[in-house]
């Protein structure tokens, strides 16, 4: 194993075990719910947004170390992002984690998550959050969206 596979293993044991911005947030403009039934991970994200610019994000839930390092690393990395970056983040990390690209510069931590391609039945599990992120930035009516990954 690599010293960069240690340090990002490192950092994945530490956000599953202190996850970041866990809990929810007052006020939120839109939340979603997702549920991924292979492993059993829920995550339970809420932001809220000024002017299309996440100016927080939260998440709750439970699940496996993958889905709730995941979940922490993503809110970390949303706050101050517009939706288009968001978005962008997104298709970043998903090419990343099957493979279709290498870690590009601006996700930035979120590359410790590239030995998940390793794991296809994981790579459902790191990107629950993102779905779920997916589904509240669709929703500004204020009504909870659930989405599943199957
Ligand atoms: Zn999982």
């Amino acid at each position: 194993m690599s010293d960069l596979d240690d340090l990002y293993q490192e950092i994945i044991l530490d956000h599953s075990k202190r996850p970041r911005n866990f809990g929810p947030i007052e006020g939120p403009s839109s939340k979603a719910e997702g549920y991924n039934p292979l492993c059993g991970d829920r995550v339970t994200v809420q932001l809220r947004l000024e002017n299309d610019v996440v100016k927080d994000v939260h998440f709750q839930g439970s699940g496996c170390a993958i889905s709730m390092a995941s979940a922490s690393l993503m809110t970390e990395s949303l706050k101050g992002k517009t939706k288009a970056e968001a978005e962008g983040l997104f298709q970043g990390f998903h090419e990343l984690l099957t493979g279709q690209s290498a870690a590009k510069p601006e996700l930035g931590k979120l590359a410790v998550f590239s030995g998940v391609r390793e794991y296809p039945i994981r790579v459902k599990c790191a990107t629950l959050a993102w779905h779920t992120l997916r589904a509240a930035l669709r929703d500004s009516e204020g009504q909870t969206r659930q989405v599943s990954t199957e």
